[in-house]
């Protein structure tokens, strides 16, 4: 399962951070992922919040952003939201066409409330 195998990774991404940055209680995860990035949101949260279970960040909050593909075409200079990597321009019909944004996969940041001594 592609979204669990992610999720083990974010989450060593995740322990490796908060260690090189010390202190502090985990609050939140924020995920970048975008629409053609071929993640499904829901799987792979819940892929998260499972590997985050067995980790001393059970209990998190997860958030997910969600961010819409967009194109440009190179030949007419058009920017669309296209439905998949192989959109053509729908002004001029190139298959030229560059994804702009909608693969992302990240994650964004560690929300981290600071230890009081
Ligand atoms: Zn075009």
């Amino acid at each position: 399962m592609h979204e669990l195998s992610l999720a083990c990774s974010v989450v060593e991404l995740v322990e490796r951070e908060m260690r090189r940055h010390g202190c502090g209680r985990l609050c939140a995860i924020e995920m970048t992922v975008g629409g053609l990035s071929g993640i499904d949101d829901d799987a792979f949260s819940y892929s998260l919040r499972m590997v985050l279970e067995r980790t001393p960040f059970a209990g998190v909050r997860v958030e997910i952003h969600r961010v819409d593909p967009a194109a440009r075409c190179d030949d007419c200079g058009e920017t669309f939201r296209p439905a998949s990597l192989y959109t053509p321009c729908p002004r001029c019909g190139s298959y030229a066409a560059r994804l702009v944004s909608g693969q992302e996969f990240r994650l964004s940041s560690l929300i981290v409330e600071e230890g009081k001594e």
